[in-house]
C-alpha cells in the first residue's frame, strides 16, 4: 500500500517537476521576446524622432535662407534706408510712404509662407515696420526677451529664435484672438552696400502651422504621434487624438489641442474615460515632458502616462537651439499587442498541455492501478492454485513414502512370522560386528531350530506348521525383554531362527539361550511326532557363540560357529543348548 503511494508520488512529482521546467523556460523566453519588442519599439521610435528632428533643422535653415533672401534684396534695402531715416524724424510715420512701400513688398511674401507677421528692428531696437501699427513705434519683444540673441543678428547673423510668447493678441486659424499665443521668429541682419548692418528683418513664424505638417509624419502605427513643446510643457503641435480631448472637456469642441494641452500626467486614463476632475494645469507634467525639460533626451519603455493618461512608449530630446523638444510616443498597447498575443497563445498552449498532461497521468495511474489490481487477483489466484497443487502433491508425497515405508518394511520382514527376514539379518549383523569391533564389546549369535519339525508338518499337515511357526516367533519375542536397539530376532530360513544379542557376554548369552528353551517348552504346544523321550510337544534346540571383541570375525564365522554349536546340540538329543568350542 505504501509502496504503490510512493510510486504515485514519484510519478505526479515528475510530471510536475517536468512541467515546471517547461513553464519556466517558457517564462523566460516569454520575457526575452517581451525585451526585445520593446527593444524594437524604441529602435522605431528613435527613427522617427530623429526623422522628423532632422527634417525641422533643414525647415528652419531654409527660412533661414528665406529672411535672408529678403533681406539682402537691393529693392528691401533701399526701402528699409528710406524707412530708417523716416524714422528718425520727429512725425509719426505710420502713414508714411516707406512704411506703405514696406507693407506692399513684405506683404505677398508674408502670405506666401503663411507667417504670423514680420518686423523691422532698428539699431536701437525699436520695431520701425510691421503689418501690426500697435508694434510700430515700440521697443521690439525679441530685444525684451532674448537680448543676446538679437545682438547676434546685428553682428551679422542670421538667427532662429525658439518661443516668446506674443504680447498682443493675435487672430489664429478659427478667427478668433488669442493672446500669449507662441511664435517663433528667424532674424536676418539688413546690411548696406559697405556690408554694415543697418537694421533687422524678423519673421514671426506660428509653430502650429509648420512643425505641424512635419510631425504628422512620424505618426506610427495607429496611436503613434510626434509631437513639439516649448519650455512651459505646452504642445505646439496639433494632437493626434483631438476628438478624445473634446469628449473629455480637455479642448474646446471648436479648437485644436494646439497651445491648449499642458502636457500634464492626468493620473488616470482620460481618453475615454470619465470627465477630468482636477484641471490639467495642476497636475505634474508626464516622465517625457519632466526630463525633457531638464534638457535630457531619453527614452522609456517600461511605459509612462502622456497626457490623455494612457501608457505609452516614448523617446524624446530638447533641441536647445531650437529651444523645444520633440518626442515619439506610441500606447503601449499597440507596441506590443504583437508580443501580447503571442504570450497569450503560448500561455493558452501550456496550460492546455498542463490540463491535458493531467488528464493523461491520472488516466495512466488509473489503469496503473487497475492493472495492478488485476495482476494481484491474478497472482492470488495463481496463488490458490499453487497451493492446492502442492497439498495434493504433499498427501501424494505422503502417501509414497508411506507405500515406501510399507515396501521397506516388507523388504526386510519375513511375511508368515513378522520377524526380520534374511536379507534384515544379514545387514543388522556386519553392523553389529562393526560396531563391537569399535566399541571392543562382546556379541552373541543364537541359532534355533525347531525339533522334529518335518514330523509336525507330516502330522498336522502343513498349513498347522505355519501356525505353530507364527506361535514360537511370538514366544521368542516375548522373551527378548531387554529389547536393546542392537538386539534382533529374525526367521534365518525354514523352521529357523537367529538371535542377534549386542554386546552380552557368553554366560549372558547361554542363560538367555535357556529362557528360550524354557518359555517354548513350559507353551506345550502338542507334537506327538516328537521323537523326543517323554516329550509330546515343541522343543528348540539352540547353537550359542560369542565373540569378544569381534577382531577377525566375520558374519559367515560367526554363523559357521552358532550353526556347528546347533548341530552339537541336535546331534546330543535335541531339545538343549550347546555352546560352540573351537
Ligand atoms: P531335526 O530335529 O533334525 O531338525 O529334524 P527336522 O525334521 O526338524 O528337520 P528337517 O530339516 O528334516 O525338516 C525340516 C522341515 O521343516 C521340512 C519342512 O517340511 C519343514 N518346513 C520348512 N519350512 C516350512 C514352512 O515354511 N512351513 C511349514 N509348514 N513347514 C516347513
Ligand atoms: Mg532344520
Ligand atoms: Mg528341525
Amino acid at each position: 500500500m505504501f509502496s504503490k503511494l510512493f510510486k504515485q508520488g514519484q510519478t505526479v512529482i515528475f510530471s510536475l517537476s517536468f512541467l515546471l521546467i517547461v513553464a519556466i523556460m517558457s517564462w523566460n523566453a516569454l520575457l526575452l521576446i517581451e525585451r526585445k519588442t520593446r527593444e524594437s519599439v524604441r529602435g522605431a521610435l528613435q527613427t522617427v524622432l530623429m526623422t522628423t528632428h532632422e527634417s525641422m533643422l533643414l525647415w528652419v535653415e531654409h527660412r533661414k535662407n528665406d529672411v535672408l533672401h529678403v533681406a539682402s534684396d537691393t529693392e528691401f534695402k533701399r526701402l528699409t534706408k528710406q524707412l530708417l531715416l523716416d524714422s528718425e524724424q520727429d512725425t509719426p510715420f505710420l502713414h508714411s510712404e516707406s512704411l506703405r512701400d514696406i507693407r506692399t513688398f513684405l506683404g505677398p511674401i508674408l502670405k506666401e509662407h503663411n507667417d504670423r507677421g514680420y518686423s523691422i528692428i532698428s539699431p536701437a531696437m525699436i520695431n520701425i515696420a510691421s503689418q501690426w501699427d500697435v508694434k510700430i513705434g515700440v521697443t521690439n519683444l525679441i530685444y525684451m526677451q532674448r537680448k543676446e540673441r538679437i545682438k547676434v543678428v546685428f553682428k551679422g547673423d542670421v538667427t532662429f529664435i525658439p518661443t516668446i510668447r506674443s504680447g498682443v493678441p493675435i487672430k489664429t486659424k478659427s478667427g478668433q484672438f488669442q493672446e500669449n499665443l507662441p511664435t517663433f521668429f528667424v532674424v536676418a541682419p539688413i546690411k548696406d552696400d559697405s556690408g554694415q548692418v543697418i537694421a533687422a528683418l524678423a519673421f514671426h513664424i506660428d509653430p502650429t502651422q509648420h512643425f505641424s505638417k512635419i510631425v504628422q509624419l512620424g505618426r506610427l502605427g495607429k496611436t503613434g504621434e510626434t509631437y513639439i513643446f516649448d519650455k512651459e510643457g505646452i504642445m505646439l503641435t496639433e494632437s493626434r487624438f483631438d476628438h478624445h480631448l473634446k469628449l473629455v472637456n480637455l479642448i474646446q469642441a471648436d479648437s485644436k489641442g494646439i497651445l491648449s494641452i499642458r502636457i500634464s500626467d492626468p493620473g488616470e486614463n482620460i481618453s475615454e474615460g470619465p470627465l477630468l476632475q482636477a484641471p490639467l494645469k495642476d497636475r505634474p507634467l508626464t516622465v517625457m515632458a519632466r526630463s525633457a525639460l531638464q534638457g535630457f533626451s531619453d527614452y522609456n519603455i517600461e511605459g509612462y502616462r502622456d497626457y490623455r493618461g494612457v501608457k505609452v512608449f516614448g523617446v524624446w530630446l530638447w533641441d536647445q537651439s531650437l529651444g523645444f523638444g520633440v518626442t515619439s510616443e506610441i500606447d503601449e498597447e499597440e507596441a506590443l499587442r504583437l508580443f501580447n498575443q503571442t504570450r497569450n497563445l503560448i500561455v493558452a498552449v501550456i496550460l492546455a498541455t498542463v490540463f491535458l498532461s493531467f488528464i493523461l497521468i491520472s488516466l495512466l495511474m488509473r489503469f496503473q492501478i487497475l492493472s495492478e489490481k488485476r495482476l494481484k487477483t491474478a497472482y492470488n489466484e495463481l496463488d490458490f492454485m499453487v497451493q492446492k497443487r502442492t497439498k495434493s502433491l504433499n498427501v501424494a508425497k505422503e502417501k509414497l513414502v508411506t507405500a515406501n515405508r510399507q515396501l521397506e518394511v516388507q523388504a526386510t520382514t519375513d511375511s508368515l512370522t513378522g520377524l526380520a527376514n534374511r536379507r534384515q539379518f544379514d545387514q543388522h549383523l556386519s553392523d553389529e560386528i562393526r560396531r563391537s569391533r569399535r566399541e571392543k564389546k562382546a556379541l552373541s549369535l543364537l541359532m534355533i531350530d525347531i525339533d522334529c519339525f518335518k514330523n509336525y508338518n507330516d502330522f498336522y499337515g502343513h498349513q498347522a506348521g505355519d501356525h505353530c511357526l507364527k506361535e514360537v516367533a511370538l514366544l521368542m519375542k516375548l522373551v527378548n525383554v531387554t529389547n536393546r536397539p542392537g538386539d534382533l530376532i529374525a526367521r534365518y530360513g525354514g523352521e529357523e531362527f537367529c538371535f542377534i544379542l549386542s554386546g552380552v557376554s557368553k554366560e549372558h548369552a547361554v542363560r538367555f539361550a535357556e529362557q528360550i528353551c524354557e518359555q517354548v517348552r513350559s507353551e506345550k504346544i502338542e507334537h506327538k511326532e516328537s521323537k523326543i523321550k517323554n516329550c509330546q510337544w515343541i522343543t528348540l534346540s539352540i547353537g550359542v557363540t560369542t565373540a569378544l571383541n569381534c577382531e577377525g570375525i566375520t558374519a559367515r564365522r560367526l554363523i559357521s560357529h552358532a550353526d556347528q554349536a546347533l548341530y552339537k546340540a541336535k546331534s546330543n538329543g535335541r531339545d538343549r543348548i550347546f555352546f560352540y568350542e573351537p
